[in-house]
């Protein structure tokens, strides 16, 4: 007899209480949460669909792993400190070592991150899996998509490109470095990063369309334009099993990497390498008053470059 929904919520996703500041969690008609005296509450959603963000075959615990993986990114773009989460699943059929590695993907990463699993919604059809992720920053100290200012340096946590790299190699039956498929399958959400922005990037967004999409995003909402560095670029591609040129469009718009880009001071850039939280963050260009994404290569030319970056319609 397969477990009835009740019996599912209970055994797989009823996980013990971690956190103090959930007064009410799985079992009620809804949770009861605590915020932090002086904190503003930070929101996000995302829904995973098989075969549109994720293979139909990939693991289950790499599903459960990304579904709250990807909202984790969201908070840490935010500068917030994410806390709650609710879990919607749309399943096809109830099928117990998958739901059972699938929570566990899940949770160990909601352990990780000190988030607590207060609620969801649990229904029969295509396999899809939506996560609400709520966060807490102080009052006022959330970082947007609309400060950056012509002057700033364009900054990226971490390498780019490796998650789109694995997905292509994975395509086509080459083999794939640990590395880039790691990357893919269980992306590590850049919370420390994100607090440790707090007051010292002028804008911010996570990096999951693709750089030039999702800079051309901060671009847009602070009016401003941008001239990225074609060497700075190369230091933050995949290197193996791809050309320069290859490497450099991986960089630029391939998807799924979940680093932060953020914009800040010229001053503060310089400073930013030396915090251990942000050690791996490197600059990629600068913001300008003139509108528009532009490559320098390292002859000097400047050219207008337009993006790839992944879009649903
Ligand atoms: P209701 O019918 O009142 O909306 P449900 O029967 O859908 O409640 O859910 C019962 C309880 O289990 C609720 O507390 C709900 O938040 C929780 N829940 C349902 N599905 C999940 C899930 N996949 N993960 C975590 N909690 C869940
Ligand atoms: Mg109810």
């Amino acid at each position: 007899m397969p477990l009835d929904e009740f019996a599912l919520i209970r055994h797989f996703f009823s996980p013990p209480a971690t956190r103090a500041d959930v007064r009410l969690g799985v079992g009620d008609d809804a949770a009861v949460l605590a915020p932090a005296p002086g904190h503003e509450i930070v929101v996000t959603t995302d829904t995973l669909l098989a075969g549109v963000h994720f293979p139909e075959d990939l693991a289950a615990d790499a599903v459960g792993h990304r579904a709250l993986a990807v909202n984790l990114s969201d908070i840490a773009a935010m500068g917030a400190a994410p806390c709650w989460a609710t879990l919607a699943l749309s399943l096809p059929r109830v099928e117990e070592p998958w739901l059972a590695a699938f929570a566990q993907g899940f949770l160990a990463l909601a352990d990780d991150f000190e988030v607590a699993l207060v609620g969801g919604d649990t229904v029969k059809g295509p396999l899809g899996i939506t996560v609400q992720l709520i966060g807490q920053v102080p009052a006022g100290a959330a970082l947007t998509r609309s400060g950056a200012r012509p002057g700033d340096a364009v900054m990226i946590s971490g390498p780019l490109g490796l998650a789109a790299a694995a997905l292509q190699l994975r395509a086509a039956g080459r083999p794939v470095p640990e590395a880039a498929a790691a990357r893919f399958d269980r992306p590590s959400p850049r919370i420390a990063q994100g607090l440790a922005l707090r007051g010292r990037a002028s804008a911010c967004i996570d990096v999951s369309d693709g750089l030039s999409s999702d800079l051309g995003h901060i671009l847009t909402a602070s009016h401003c334009g941008a001239t990225l560095d074609v060497e700075k670029l190369a230091a933050v591609a995949p290197g193996e099993a791809f050309s320069g040129e290859e490497a450099l469009h991986l960089a630029l718009d391939g998807g799924d990497d979940y680093e932060l880009c953020f914009t800040c001071a010229p001053e503060t850039a310089a400073r930013l390498s030396g915090d251990p939280a942000l050690g791996g963050c490197r600059p990629l260009g600068v913001i300008e008053t003139r509108a528009g994404l532009r490559l320098r290569q390292p002859d000097g030319r400047c050219e207008d470059y337009r993006g790839h970056g992944y879009s649903h319609f």
